[in-house]
């Protein structure tokens, strides 16, 4: 196997395992077990992975992107407090893709991101 192909399945592996992870966050997980693999590495092969489809991009409003390793369209919960993302166990609106547009604008999709406290933020939070 190429080593490329190797990285490529290293960093998808990482995703995968993961699932909500920061690019960084995904660099110091691989970096743990190949510390020969460098973040200009991961970085890239998370960018060809995701634009390959293999992976999801939460471009975040504010803080770090996310990637993720459900590629079927989903909805996210983001917390304010420690930026950790989880799925929604909703269903996913197709049917907005099809509002009334510009007719030179196709939709390819939407992305609805929930902010909060996530449960653990929460409990910190009172104390116990
Ligand atoms: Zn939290
Ligand atoms: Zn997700």
């Amino acid at each position: 196997m190429q080593r490329q192909t190797i990285q490529r399945q290293i960093v998808l592996t990482a995703v995968q395992t993961l699932c909500h992870a920061t690019a960084d966050e995904i660099y110091q997980y691989i970096v743990a077990s190949h510390p020969r693999v460098s973040k200009a590495t991961v970085y890239r092969n998370l960018g060809v992975l995701a634009d390959d489809g293999q992976i999801g991009h939460i471009k975040a409003t504010t803080g770090a992107d996310y990637y993720d390793c459900t590629t079927t369209p989903h909805y996210h919960l983001q917390c304010d407090r420690c930026g950790k993302v989880f799925d929604v166990p909703f269903l996913y609106l197709g049917e907005l893709n099809h509002i009334p547009t510009d007719p030179g604008f196709v939709i390819t999709g939407h992305t609805v991101l929930f902010r909060g406290i996530c449960a653990t933020c929460n409990t910190e939070k009172k104390g116990t």
